[in-house]
């Protein structure tokens, strides 16, 4: 029989996280997995309540009742990967292609001139900004950040929270020149096939959370050209056919989660980085400063952009692991 184990922690944001999310700590839980030939791996679960996920606790009890949810379908296949990985005694990142990273900030106030400056320095060429609380502000904020750092592109992120005509306004100041420098918009507006239609004419768009109303095997005519894909959260394969068969590209990113979070995405990463060179576009797993960094934080080494190792099999922090005081499912 399959056994379960789990931990469950707290992150403490260090700044509000865009238009869905407060700076309050977030919840989650690492969860060990036993399968019944013995092998053993690691994963995490980070429900976004925010975002229509169920609280942490309802998906721990609905797999106490046997029944699994979306995020504990991934967490269990994610913790598959680290076992066999552990197994053959290697780490998930080893013989992969180092992916490079967005810069990820959750709030485009914070952001200073020695930050700019320390990430060009590092290696960084994209940030990514979580936009669609203050849309006058912030698109005026992006054009100057556009203008004044040549050497950067953006990736903006409205987690689906304005809608058309906000969408529209936020747009319009932006010309052709930098729009040049816009790589793409994610989920600007609630999917809606004629609007995104309209919405693609004004930036190019990326699809993320919103791609859950998309029937993956029948869509036809995609208005955006990549899709965002977040390993902690899909169907990782069936996601990849979907942007094979309509050839667009993928970005994958974590889901803003706990540090095994971001390893095991950065392993998918590397993976297709790897398998289809020419699809995968620069990742957004390296989100480690969301939050007040945690033991586990610390034993990623990561240069500029690129993660390079954590100590360890399979996802790796085996020594932290293993001290965890894990909570069996079934008592
Ligand atoms: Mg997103």
């Amino acid at each position: 029989m399959i056994q379960f184990w789990f931990s469950k922690y707290e992150l403490q944001p260090l700044m509000g996280i865009g238009a869905v999310a407060g700076s309050k700590p977030r919840v989650g839980a690492l969860f060990k997995i036993q399968w019944p030939n013995k092998l053993i791996g690691y994963a995490d679960l980070h429900p976004w309540p925010e975002l229509g996920d169920h609280e942490l606790d309802v998906h721990i009890d609905a797999l106490r009742a046997g029944k699994l949810s979306q995020l504990m379908e991934q967490t269990i296949w994610l913790a598959r990967r680290d076992a066999e990985a552990r197994e053959a005694r290697t780490h998930l990142l080893t013989g992969l292609p180092k992916v490079k990273n967005h810069f990820l900030l959750n709030d485009y106030s914070k952001l200073s001139d020695a930050m700019l400056k320390e990430m060009k320095s590092s290696g960084y060429t994209i940030l990514k900004v979580k936009v669609g609380k203050m849309i006058d502000e912030e698109s005026q904020f992006i054009l100057k950040t556009i203008r004044q750092n040549t050497w950067l592109s953006i990736r903006l992120d409205f987690n689906a929270k304005v809608d058309f005509s906000r969408f529209e306004r936020f747009m319009t100041p932006f010309t052709k020149q930098d729009l040049t420098k816009l790589e793409f918009v994610e989920d600007p507006i609630p999917w809606n096939p004629e609007q995104w239609t309209e919405a693609a004419k004004l930036a190019p768009l990326a699809i993320d959370n919103e791609i859950d109303k998309l029937d993956l095997e029948t869509f036809k005519e995609p208005s955006f050209k990549v899709v965002v894909l977040k390993p902690a959260r899909q169907d990782v394969e069936k996601v990849m056919k979907f942007v094979s068969r309509l050839n667009l590209k993928a970005v994958v990113t974590s889901s803003l989660d706990h540090p095994v979070g971001v390893i095991h995405a950065a392993a998918v990463a590397g993976h297709y980085k790897k398998l289809l060179p020419n699809t995968m576009l620069d990742s957004g797993c390296l989100s480690l400063r969301t939050y007040k960094p945690n033991e586990f934080t610390s034993r990623i080494q990561a240069v500029g952009p690129f993660i390079q190792s954590v100590p360890g099999f399979g996802v790796g922090f085996d020594e932290l692991l293993g001290k965890i005081e894990w909570t069996p499912l079934k008592k």
